[in-house]
């Protein structure tokens, strides 16, 4: 027979972390699986939304996103970033960051290409280099407070490396680069003329004080980075897929053409609501960054107490934990992933589809907590009673 699916398609598999989602609504769990709140978006974002449609804001946008949009975005980033952008010719809007990644990735890379990757990695990097046809080069970050060796980094510098994507506030472990690591990251990249992508959907998810720094805010950087971002988590609004892209003049052309051919534009009234999010004063991301530090002590102490070896997230809204002897003998992260989720559980993403090898993470498991502290609660009330 025939197989039709392309080499491209075969070369990797259904994304764990939404598959989870997926088997949570079958098994009846809790969702603590994929990163999208269960609480509602913010009020006046929403008004915006229904405004704009009732104002028949309904056709297409400018492919590279509504110009009031760019503008609030690129003031946004000017003020928050530190990169002087221009909603001219420096912005994109996509459908998500994961549109602004992939589109970003087959707007720079050519077959062969090589971009390294940090291990463990959200999940979408490695289709998205598979699919611009470039290749994977991994560097490790090291449990419990996973800092970057940078010998092996220096190791994964070479020929063929094109660029460097960086995560930060990171997914899943809840790291926040700090200014040297990423200094150190900026002159290899200069060295080596390379570009640095990095995703920043998290940026204002910041724990105990935790500073937020662009690499695009470096010196010698402006022009070498891409810098995404997003609605979906600040906003809480994972639904309406509205992400950009922040890029110098040559390169933002180059991610525009991938951008109009691969979905056309983000949707137009949402872009509008967009801006007006954008606007939100301090008090609106003070309250989140308390919201979500009360949200994470909740799952951290249970997580503790019940025998998870913890790392102590400093941004984003995950808690990655090592099974510890929690999990039998022979049991993977997965098997246990599903133990706890059966009949009304827990729903977690095993560790090991964050890496490359996925018997690397074997022992390891990601939980998300941006739930209602009610769903939280919940939560932990079935974690001491599965695994007491
Ligand atoms: N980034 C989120 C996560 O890691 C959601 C991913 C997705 O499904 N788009 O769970």
């Amino acid at each position: 027979m025939r197989r039709w699916a392309s080499k491209k398609a075969e070369r990797f598999e259904e994304s764990v972390i939404r598959e989870m989602t997926r088997i949570s609504t079958l098994e009846n769990g809790i969702n603590l699986a994929q990163g999208f709140p269960d609480f509602e978006a913010p009020l006046p974002m929403k008004e915006a939304a229904k405004r704009a449609i009732d104002a028949d804001i309904n056709q297409y946008a400018i492919t590279w996103g509504s110009e009031l949009l760019r503008e609030a975005v690129a003031k946004r980033t000017s003020e928050y970033n530190r990169i002087p952008a221009s909603g001219g010719s420096n912005v994109t809007i996509c459908c998500g960051a994961t549109e602004a990644m992939i589109a970003t990735m087959l707007a720079v890379l050519d077959p062969g290409d090589e971009v390294i990757l940090f291990e463990p990695f959200y999940e979408n990097y490695g289709p998205d280099c598979w699919i611009s046809g470039a290749v994977p080069k991994f560097c490790r970050l090291a449990a419990p407070d996973w800092a970057i060796d940078f010998d092996e980094l220096e190791r994964a510098f070479g020929e063929k490396t094109r660029a460097i994507v960086i995560n930060t506030p990171h997914n899943p472990t809840g790291k926040v680069f700090s200014r040297s690591e990423l200094e150190h990251i900026a002159r290899l990249c200069i060295e080596h003329d390379v570009l640095a992508i990095t995703d920043e959907i998290y940026e204002y998810i910041l724990y105990d004080g935790a500073e937020h720094i662009s690499i695009g805010s470096l010196a010698g950087m402006a022009d070498r980075t891409v810098t995404i971002s997003g609605l979906s988590k600040t906003w809480s609004a994972t639904g309406w897929r509205i992400g950009w892209c922040i890029a110098a003049e040559e390169i933002s052309l180059a991610i525009r053409k991938m951008h109009d051919f691969l979905t056309v534009g983000a949707p137009a009234p949402l872009q509008e609501a967009a801006a007006a999010a954008l606007g939100f004063g301090e008090s609106y991301f003070a309250s989140l960054q308390r919201e979500y530090t009360e949200r994470r002590n909740v799952l951290l102490e249970v997580l503790e107490e019940t025998g998870f070896g913890v790392s102590r997230p400093q941004g984003a809204y995950y808690i990655m934990c090592d099974l510890g002897d929690l999990a039998r003998p022979a049991e993977t992260d997965t098997e246990f992933a599903m133990r706890l989720l059966r009949d009304g559980g827990v729903a977690t993403v095993p560790g090991s589809s964050f890496y490359a090898d996925p018997t690397t993470g074997n022992r390891e498991i990601r939980f998300c907590f941006a739930k209602k502290l009610e769903t939280l609660r919940k939560a932990a009330a079935v974690l001491r009673e599965r695994l007491a």
